[in-house]
This record gives structure tokens, sequence and C-alpha cells, in this order.
């Protein structure tokens, strides 16, 4: 791999991207999990199904399961010969008679419809059919949902709650699924507190920590937390190679930058080596990724902002792939700024903005005021980032890339 970091100017974004998701090297070590704690993470491999879902061909409304034969030769009135309810199997259907059945009931054989109870008047006896009766109509026929041997899930598939339902519709107890990966969390800065204590003259609250930890948290990771890591060589060096045994991987946040205080990139350098430093991306130029030993680090920048959008446009994408799933790039839309604004410098912005709706389905993109990377409140009023390209002038009504909150499951 080339060192980027001998090269002159900005990373663009596309590029570092790239180059973090070579570097991405999956968990390879899976276990087997109770399906009910099975959200977010993994699948190890594919998910075969052992059954037909549904078992049998069944009702699909509350009715009558007629033979349409019956019907087709002008009878209406067909008396009722048994009673089908969900969870039991019925007999024969005898030729010119209905049976009374359920949602879900497994269709008597000899029928081949069922007409919906709106659809007939009974006096509890006979029922008289009030429809045209086509075949298979109101039947759901057996393994339409899920063919028995057909692939319920791939392998790479990080679980949401509709997959969760889909393996036990098939009868799966337990997933094998990647271990979770273990993030080692580093907030460095002397001038940081954590919330309840007291903040001193010229201190303040370690908000990246809690970024971190709840960006984790949503990409189902664990997090071996640093806490505050005072801005020394030792103490940096110390942290660093703790992480680097204990974690699969280290973010830490502030001390990459070029001042006296910032010690990371160094010790980084000294423990291990730089792949990237200093990316076109606004906030957040000095991003850094290396190594400490053979640990992937990623040194965020200190700028709580930053912190929220490169751990969103850079470090998600390379820790899911790192996790064993097969999609890490959050989808963007193409949406109506609704605001004037014009990208003067050479990096691809991250514009912290929410959607408006004008009431009649049309969404527009709105601008927090306050861009600075400093301002945390950005990334807390809005739903996501608008993408400007370095020099692209946006006027009102153009369309920009928008990337959802939702979507990067913030
Ligand atoms: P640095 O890159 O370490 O110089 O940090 C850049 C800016 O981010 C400084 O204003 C820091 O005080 C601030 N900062 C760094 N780390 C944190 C943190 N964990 N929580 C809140 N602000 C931070
Ligand atoms: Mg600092």
């Amino acid at each position: 791999m080339s060192n980027h970091c001998e090269r002159l100017g900005l990373l663009p974004v596309a590029e570092a991207l790239q180059t973090l998701l070579e570097a991405a090297r999956p968990v390879m070590e899976a276990e087997s999990i109770k399906l009910a704690e099975s959200r977010g993470r993994v699948l190890a491999e594919a998910v075969l199904s052992g059954v037909d879902v549904p078992p049998l061909d069944n009702s699909a409304m509350d009715g009558y399961a007629v033979a349409s034969g019956d019907l087709a030769a002008g009878k209406v009135q067909l008396p009722i010969s048994q009673r089908i309810a969900a969870g039991q199997v019925g007999q024969l259907l005898e030729p010119g008679t209905a049976a009374r059945i359920f949602t879900g009931a497994p269709m008597p054989p000899g029928a081949d419809a069922v007409v919906m109870q709106e659809d007939t008047e009974t006096d509890g006896n006979s029922v008289r059919i009030r429809t045209t009766v086509i075949p298979g109509m109101n039947v759901r026929n057996r393994g339409q949902d899920i063919a028995k041997g057909a692939v319920v899930l791939p392998a790479g598939r990080r679980l949401r709650p509709q997959d969760m339902g889909l393996l036990a519709s098939v009868g799966i107890a337990k997933v094998k699924v990647w271990r979770q990966m273990k993030v080692a969390v580093i907030s460095t800065g002397d001038e940081l507190v954590e919330p309840g204590q007291q903040a001193g003259p010229g201190q303040i609250f370690n908000s990246n920590r809690y970024t971190l930890l709840g960006m984790l948290a949503s990409l189902g990771m664990e997090v071996v937390d640093f806490g505050i890591i005072e801005d020394t060589p030792e103490a940096t060096e110390r942290a660093l190679l703790q992480a680097a045994q204990e974690a699969d991987c280290i973010i830490s946040s502030g001390g990459v930058s070029v001042g006296e205080e910032d010690h990371v990139k160094n010790t980084v350098t000294r423990l291990g080596r730089l792949e990237l430093w200093k990316l076109a991306i606004k906030p957040g130029k000095p991003l850094a990724f290396g190594y400490v030993g053979e640990t992937p680090f990623m040194g965020l920048p200190g700028n709580p902002a930053a912190v929220f959008v490169t751990f969103a446009v850079l470090a998600r994408p390379f820790l899911l792939k790192a996790q064993g799933a097969s999609e890490w790039l959050a989808k963007t839309w193409r949406l109506k700024a609704g605001f004037d604004y014009h990208n003067r410098g050479a990096r691809q912005e991250y514009l912290r903005c929410r959607l408006v709706s004008d009431g009649a389905g049309e969404w527009t993109i709105d601008i927090y005021p306050n861009q600075s990377s400093g301002v945390l409140a950005s990334a807390s009023w809005g739903d996501g980032f608008a993408i400007v390209p370095p020099r692209q002038q946006v006027k009102p009504g153009d369309l920009l890339e928008f990337l959802s909150y939702h979507e990067l499951g913030l």
C-alpha cells in the first residue's frame, strides 16, 4: 500500500475510504447465539430453510373452503360439513359441501378456494355464497413465503428485527454470527472532565466519548473504554499499547493535529505506522489511520462535530466491513437544497442539515446556521448530512446528496 502521508495536499474522501476498506480485515471468529439476542449481529453463514413456510396450503381469510367446481355448476347453497380452526387439520372435503375455515387453517383436501365470510350468509348448517368463486382464491400456498432449501438470509447480513422474525419463521433458534468487534475508545485532552465532575476554569466536558460509545453501540460492537488520556507522549503510548492488546481496533479523539500538545500521531508512528493523515473532508481534516503494532488505529479529530462526521463517513464503513457485514455504505438520496451555500475550499463538506416538508410530500434540505466543527448542536438538530463537493456553489432548488442519520443507524 502506498504511503499517502507522503503526498502533498489532502486526500479526497473517496480515496481515503477505499484505503480504509482495503485495510479492513474481518474478525473471522464465529459464535452461536440465541436468536432473541441477535439484533444487529452479523450472520457468519447463509441460513437455509429446512421447511416450507407456510407448511401447508392454508386459508388467507375467515370464511368457507369450497371446491370451485361445485359452484361452477351453478350451486350457491352448500351444507357445512366440517369446521377447521388454525392449528387443526381438516378431513377430505365432501363433494358439494363447504368447510367452515379460519385464517391460517390448512385447506382440507378437495377444496381449492376460500370464500370470505363477508361474501356469505349462513344459518349455521349451510352457507349461501354471494360471489364468484375462482380457483385458488384466498388460499396461501405451501412454501409461498419460503420454500424448503431456499436461502433465507445470506452470510454478512446485519440482523434487523424483520430478519429475526424471518429466521424464527423457519424454526431457527440459534444463529451463527461473527463475534462482536472490540473497539477501544480513547479520549485525549488535558482540558477534559467527565460529565458529573466539576468543570474547573478552562475545562470542558468530554462529549466525544459519549458520541463514540453511542455510535459503537448502534453498530452492535463492544467498547473497551479508556476514558480520558492526558496529553503526554507517555500516557498516550501506555493507552495505545494497552488498547492494541485488548481490542480489534482503536479509535481516539483529539491530539491528531499539528500542535505541540498533539501526541497521538507521533506515538502511533513510533509504535506502528501511519497510513493516512489529513483528508479533504470538512469538518474533520486531521484524521489519522494506521496501526499500533498490528491493530488498526483511527485517530479522529478533537472537535465534536468532526468526530460525528468522520465516524459516520469513514470509521463506520471500515468497522462494518471488519465486523463481517456485506454492506457497509449507507444509501444517499438526492434532495433539493433550501439554502444558499458556497463551498469555496478543497474539502468535501458534510453539512449538518434537517429535512423540511412542504406538506405535500416534497422534502427540502434546511441547513443548521452554524457549521463550525466545534458545534455539536448542529448534529443533534437535524436529520442528516448534505454533501457538498469541493468548490461547489449551492443555490436553493439545486439537488444535493443527502445522507440520513437513520440510514447510518444514528
Ligand atoms: P485537538 O485536536 O485535541 O486540539 O482538539 C480540537 C478541539 O476539540 C479542542 O477545542 C478540544 O478541546 C476539543 N475536544 C477534544 N477532545 C474533546 C472531547 N473528548 N470532547 C469535547 N471536546 C473535545
Ligand atoms: Mg487536544
